[in-house]
């Protein structure tokens, strides 16, 4: 499958790892749009928020069980924002589930 994010997971594009166990990993995002802007992923493909089902979500799950884990590591103690862009109209450019770790500065309320 040609996806960018199952190829960084495989170390066949390179990224700069911020945190990986055996479900998850997360890197720096390459245009960051924050001080702080991190891509938390799992590792299995999951194309984005509409493929997760009863059976995969426990994968989910650990994602925001680690998301506190890493705004931690990264000192952002003022708070910061997840992000999922789903589909089209979200604005999605890569189809494997992600989440954005948005911080580092006061952000925008600007929602949609
Ligand atoms: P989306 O727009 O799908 O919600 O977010 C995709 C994100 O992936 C964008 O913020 C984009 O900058 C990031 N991105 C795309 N290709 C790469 C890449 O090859 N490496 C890294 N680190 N980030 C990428
Ligand atoms: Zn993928």
């Amino acid at each position: 499958m040609d996806c960018i994010f199952c190829k960084i997971v495989a170390g066949e594009i390179p990224s700069t790892t911020v945190y990986e166990d055996e479900l998850v990993y997360a890197f720096r995002d390459i245009n960051p749009m924050a001080p702080t802007h991190i891509l938390v992923i799992p590792k299995e493909h999951l194309g984005s928020v509409n493929d997760i089902t009863p059976y995969n979500s426990a994968v989910v799950a650990h994602i925001f069980e680690v998301i506190p884990q890493i705004a931690a590591a990264e000192n952002l103690t003022g708070g910061y924002r997840v992000v999922s862009n789903c589909g089209q109209d979200a604005g999605q450019t890569v189809h494997h589930l992600h989440f954005h770790i948005l911080g580092g500065k006061e952000l925008s309320l600007q929602m949609a």
